[in-house]
């Protein structure tokens, strides 16, 4: 049987959360791929991202919250990453989730938290991009973003899952609108109603809809540390005349550090997506989803403590 379920039940595991970050070595295992719980951890490592020619998308760790005054405070913790981008001068944009928001709890509220934090991105000239979650949202989302675009917000896009059935038809409907498209796998447990269950359709599905949003699309994010697809990316891109500032690489930060440095050596655009603060336990159990041999690594901090 495969760990990914398992891992990814216990994503939403409360007891297994205060197992895990009330451990101190947990705190050590999510440094791997979660810069720190403060906002200097984070200005620190976008600062190396930089240097290194990478650009950065930051995120406020947190989601699915339950009460208006969290919601009001992740929408604070965005308007005050903004800041601190503006000031610092960083080459940094904000990824948000909207259930961080009050997507849960009411529409009216999120609608208005999301409104404050791009209109201030679009103040200060950045970009927000909306993260997307499990498939209960995917609509949702869509439908929330679109409201934003046609109230006249275009410095947001949005992010589209090629496990989903569905994704061919919306990259169709975001390259007529001319949306920033980011294309990424999936991270979350989707059933066969609505989602592909084998590794080779998802993997089939992210090149069809990469290829469309390539040849078509507003500067696409391909958001994968998968080489073959990286390869096959840069091969449509040269046989179809598509030149590097059309696109960019997306990765999350502690995966595949060299790819990412490589591709920019390389000339390409390459986008770390750096994520800090205290929440970082269901950000974690997807990583180690994705990649199960990452708790090896865990066991092996658990053996040296
Ligand atoms: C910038 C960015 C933003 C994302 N945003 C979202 C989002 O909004 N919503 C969403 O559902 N998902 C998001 N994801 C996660 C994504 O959906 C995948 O779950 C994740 O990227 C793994 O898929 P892959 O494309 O790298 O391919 P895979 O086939 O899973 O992996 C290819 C190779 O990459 C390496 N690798 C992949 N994951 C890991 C890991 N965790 N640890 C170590 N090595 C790894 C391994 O070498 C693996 O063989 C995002 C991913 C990125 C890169």
């Amino acid at each position: 049987m495969s760990l990914k379920e398992p891992i990814l039940k216990l994503s939403q595991s409360s007891q297994m959360k205060g197992f895990v970050t009330h451990n101190p070595l947990g705190r050590v295992v999510a440094r791997r791929f979660v810069a720190g719980e403060s906002v200097e951890d984070a200005v620190q490592s976008v600062r190396e991202m930089n240097k290194l020619g990478i650009h950065v998308s930051l995120d406020h760790l947190g989601e699915n919250t339950s009460n208006v005054e969290e919601a009001n405070r992740a929408t604070e913790q965005a308007l005050e990453i903004l800041e601190v981008i503006y000031n610092e001068k960083l080459d940094a944009n904000i990824s948000v989730k909207l259930t961080s928001m009050g997507q849960d709890i009411d529409y009216d509220l999120c609608y208005k938290n999301i409104c404050q934090v791009v209109q201030k991105a679009q103040d200060y000239n950045t970009f927000v991009r909306l993260d997307m979650e499990g498939s209960d949202y995917t609509q949702k989302t869509l439908d929330l973003f679109r409201n934003l675009w046609n109230d006249g917000h275009k410095n947001v896009g949005v992010v589209l899952q090629s496990y989903l059935y569905r994704t061919e038809k919306d990259v169709e409907e975001m390259i007529k609108l001319g949306v920033r498209v980011r294309l990424c796998k999936g991270a979350y447990l989707e059933p066969a109603e609505v989602a592909y269950q084998e590794k080779a359709e998802v993997d089939r599905n992210y090149i069809r809809c990469m290829e469309r949003l390539m040849s078509e699309g507003n500067y696409p994010g391909l958001a994968t540390h998968d080489e073959k697809i990286i390869e096959h990316a840069i091969t449509y891109a040269n046989r179809n005349r598509i030149t590097a500032d059309r696109f960019e690489f997306q990765m999350l930060y502690g995966v595949r550090r060299d790819l990412q440095k490589k591709l920019a050596n390389q000339g390409y655009n390459v986008r770390a997506y750096i994520p800090y603060g205290s929440e970082w336990y269901p950000y974690l159990m997807r990583r180690m989803a994705e990649r199960p041999a990452n708790l090896f690594f865990i066991a092996s901090q658990f053996w040296k403590g």
